[in-house]
């Protein structure tokens, strides 16, 4: 991490990004390119050598046996459970607090989401999910949100009992362990999306399923291309959803930095809990979980005055986010089929009080600083106010 000191009083003070994706291109940059510039002679720009070199060398760094790319992370998740044979007529048991993409795939496989409410890691709780299975429950779908692997053990437990898939929304959580397994190998399929502001992010979109079963592996690379099992052949109605080969060899190169990245972002989250904990800010700092390992692809506090801080941030050139602001079963496309206002408490209570600091591997500490200065004026502002 970068140790300079910087003033914060001052007008002059740099604004701080939420995410700064062109501090990350100076190390890969010339790689990158002279690899698409292979590409771009090769002319082998659907599947081909580097999308198969990619998802063998990811394959092999989550621990799965097979890995099948796709073109994005929702179309991991979808087609994984058509996959699975799971579709009309079944549910899928996910958590409350996710993004709108875990109950999408879901719809649309064909099947019901059911939605279950979260734990103070922000994930699944696994407390609830018994009450939740029915004679029509197909899978469980838990999300490692944010970075950090739900409670695997728990669920799994369950889904053995009950005869149930368990397939992982891995998605924000490339690298992140639980135990000693990565995310992606905790179960029957890992799905991961590439999207650019991802832990591992492509040029543009992109997707992967790690897979424990070789059949399911090979009805996925049917699924993915047209369904056909060689050319021409159509075994099953598929879809177009190939990773781009430009898009694997961006991602092939990347890979190889993604732990030394994880492990500055972890650094970066431990340098902001101690900053706001030594500041004594009213804050809730990321609670982990002692069986997982953190990636930290956000970095989330909790306070009931988030709307009010996130405007003072703001207005200081602190860019943060929300993850989200309305959960899964109170967005309008979904009226109230999951669940009208009260479904989920500790998922609403979360949604109104949850803020994503600015969190990237080169972040840097004395932009760490700022934003938890930034925040303690906030704070000193609101008490003179109380007054
Ligand atoms: C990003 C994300 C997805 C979807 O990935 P896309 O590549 O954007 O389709 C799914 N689930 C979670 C938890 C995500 O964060």
């Amino acid at each position: 991490m970068n140790n300079s000191k910087q003033s914060n009083q001052g007008t002059a003070a740099t604004p701080v990004p939420f995410v700064d994706l062109k501090a990350q291109l100076p190390q890969v940059q010339n790689e990158i390119t002279a690899r698409i510039n292979r590409v771009i002679s090769d002319t082998a720009f659907i599947l081909g050598e580097d999308t198969a070199g990619f998802e063998k060398n990811f394959s092999a760094y989550i621990g799965a046996p097979y890995a099948a790319g796709v073109a994005s992370g929702l179309d991991a998740l979808r087609l994984v459970l058509t996959a699975h044979d799971i579709g009309p007529g079944d549910e899928v048991i996910l958590p409350a607090n996710t993004f709108i993409a875990t109950a999408l795939a879901v719809t649309a496989a064909g099947a019901v989401p059911v939605l279950c409410d979260c734990n103070d890691y922000y994930l699944i709780d696994t407390g609830l999910i018994e009450s939740k299975i029915t004679a029509k429950t197909k899978a469980i779908l838990p999300v490692h949100l944010y970075g950090q692997c739900a409670d695997m053990d728990a669920v799994r437990a369950i889904a053995e009992k009950h005869s149930l898939f368990v397939i992982e929304d891995a998605a924000q959580a490339h690298g992140a362990r639980y135990k000693d397994q990565r995310a992606g190998n905790l179960s029957s399929a890992g799905c991961f999306s590439f999207y650019p502001g991802k832990n591992l992010g492509a040029f543009g979109d992109g997707g992967l399923i790690t897979v424990q079963n070789k059949e399911i592996y090979q009805k996925l690379l049917m699924l993915r291309n047209y369904g056909q099992s060689k050319k021409y052949y159509h075994d099953t109605k598929g879809v177009n959803s190939r990773l781009d080969t430009i898009q694997a060899a961006v991602l092939d190169v990347k890979l190889k930095y993604l732990d030394a990245w994880n492990h500055s972002r972890n650094e970066a989250a431990a340098y902001y809990t101690k900053c706001i904990t030594d500041a004594g800010l009213p804050v809730h700092t990321p609670q982990i979980s002692p069986d997982s390992t953190h990636i930290f692809h956000l970095y989330i506090i909790r306070t009931p005055k988030r709307d009010a801080l996130l405007s003072y941030l703001t207005a200081q050139n602190i860019s943060c986010g929300i993850h989200y602001p309305i959960p899964v079963h109170l967005q309008k496309c979904y009226g109230n089929t999951l669940g009208g206002k009260g479904s989920f408490p500790k998922t609403e209570s979360f949604a109104d009080e949850i803020l994503s600091l600015p969190m990237y591997a080169e972040l840097g500490k004395d932009k760490i600083e700022r934003v938890v200065s930034v925040m303690h004026d906030f704070y000193r502002s609101e008490k003179k106010a109380q007054v």
